[in-house]
């Protein structure tokens, strides 16, 4: 049985313009480094890298 609570939801926002995109969800217990990832971004209309904010 999974425990509940290891998944939650993180915001990843653009860092250039800081809007956040993307909503997605991590497990804290195996992914405590903060995520880090190529996203296009609407506001910018290129691809930027994408922060994880809560
Ligand atoms: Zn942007």
């Amino acid at each position: 049985m999974a425990a509940k609570g290891n998944r939650i939801l993180v915001y990843l926002s653009c860092s250039k313009c800081k809007s956040k995109n993307y909503v997605t969800s991590k497990n804290r217990v195996k992914t405590t480094n903060k995520l880090k990832l190529s996203k296009f971004c609407k506001h910018c209309k290129t691809h930027t890298e994408h922060n994880e904010v809560k």
